[in-house]
């Protein structure tokens, strides 16, 4: 990837806004949420992102005709990594901005288009995703939510589980079988539907971290107009597929940038600890080190996304990289590790526990292995 002295421009644009209003009520929050960390300050998070949104820098890669600034990849690239560089706080709409807009921008009708862009871009409107549920997370075809039309609505009733953020969402994303009888990936819909309503009950799942970021979601009998269907009905699992896509994609290089601080911040704390003395330590973290560079260059030379199966080698890569750092982090903090109690003894802590969920969100890696197998290797199913 190279960049021009136009991206370089946009390089001091991002670089200098965010140094100009990462300040007053917003300076706080620097670092604020993410991964393991969505329960932190979520209203002012949501303020900071509708602050973005309102300088343009959300909807950064959308098309122009479509609300968005329609950079190019390598400005989306800079954007990401300056982002993360200014510890500015993990955006509350990364569901809705990066998964359901770019779906519905290439499979939405123009009614959907107008209904729904705009207050995904102004942070208006969140949104979670509703794929997985007790019996069916990666045998996603195996979905057993259904739904009808009732005159001029669907009416839903199923139960999703590992909805996260749903607690914060307005509005979901939700693949149920529409065709009664049918089997597999055939007779799915991709719908959209809102949370707000008596026929949703939404109830948080607390995980290792003690937070609930999480959910099970149970649809009884809740509505949405009839419109709310992406793509047409029966064609959900194709659309569903799309959003996958698009998940595993890009967008990496902005987290690499926080592992990044967590790698020097950890060999930090060996410093002061002495751990560092300790050669075994010292030889993994610097084999951390060369790790992150070898993420860095292949998730640069995987953006274009030519081949499907290159997302499941970096998807891999950084989720296995990351959980040993968990591991790694433990061991450095020692006995420290695992006592509860102080700020930086629960920075660790937290990211050993969560860095497990790494390797099962978004595919688990025994499912990439499955996909690098077939499509990489071409071996037999
Ligand atoms: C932090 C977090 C956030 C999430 N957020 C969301 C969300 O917002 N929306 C949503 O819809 N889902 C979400 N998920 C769910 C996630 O997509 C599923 O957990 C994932 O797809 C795995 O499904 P499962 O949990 O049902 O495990 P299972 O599919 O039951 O797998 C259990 C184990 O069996 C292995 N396995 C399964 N099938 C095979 C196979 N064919 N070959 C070899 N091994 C196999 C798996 O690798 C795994 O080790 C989230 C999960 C986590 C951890």
């Amino acid at each position: 990837m190279r960049f021009t002295a136009q991206d370089e421009n946009f390089r001091s644009e991002v670089r200098e806004w965010l140094e100009a209003n990462l300040t007053g009520e917003f300076a706080g929050l620097r670092g604020a949420g993410g991964p393991g960390r969505e329960h932190e300050a979520p209203e002012g998070r949501l303020a900071w992102n509708q602050h973005l949104a309102a300088a343009g820098w959300t909807g950064l890669g959308w098309p122009a005709e479509h609300g968005g600034r329609g950079v190019t990849l390598e400005q989306q690239v800079i954007f990401y990594e300056e982002y993360a560089k200014a510890n500015a706080p993990a955006r509350i709409s990364i569901v809705g901005e990066e998964l359901l807009g770019p779906t519905l921008i290439a499979h939405g009708t123009p009614e959907q288009h107008q209904r729904f862009l705009p207050p995904i871009k102004a942070v208006t409107e969140l949104w979670c995703q509703g794929y997985s549920e007790p019996g069916a997370g990666s045998d996603l075809a195996a979905v057993a939510t259904r739904a009808a039309l009732d005159g001029r609505e669907w009416v839903i009733t199923g139960h999703k589980i590992w909805t996260s953020l749903a607690h914060l969402s307005d509005w979901c994303f939700v693949l149920a079988r529409t065709e009664a009888g049918s089997r597999r990936a055939t007779g799915l819909s991709y719908l959209l539907v809102p949370m707000d309503q008596p026929g949703v009950t939404i109830s948080p799942i607390k995980q290792l971290t003690g937070t609930a970021e999480f959910n099970e979601v149970f649809f009884d009998e809740a509505r949405t107009d009839a419109a709310n269907v992406v793509g047409a009905p029966g064609d959900g699992w194709r659309i569903a597929k799309a959003t996958l896509a698009i998940e595993r994609g890009a967008a990496m290089l902005g987290q690499q940038v926080g592992f990044r601080r967590e790698l020097t911040d950890l060999a930090e704390l060996a410093r002061k600890t002495g751990a560092a003395r300790d050669p075994l330590i010292r030889d993994r973290l610097a084999r951390a080190w060369i790790g992150l560079h070898v993420i860095r260059v292949y998730a640069l030379d995987t953006l274009d996304g030519t081949e499907e199966y290159r997302a499941s080698v970096l998807k891999v890569l950084w989720s296995r990289w990351h959980r040993d750092l968990g591991e790694l982090a433990m061991d450095v903090a020692g006995v420290n590790g695992v006592v509860p109690g102080t700020a930086e003894s629960d920075r660790w802590q937290r990211l050993f526990l969560f860095s497990r969920a790494d390797t099962i969100y978004g595919g688990s890696d025994e499912i990439q292995h499955d996909i690098i197998a077939t499509r990489g290797l071409g071996l037999p199913r």
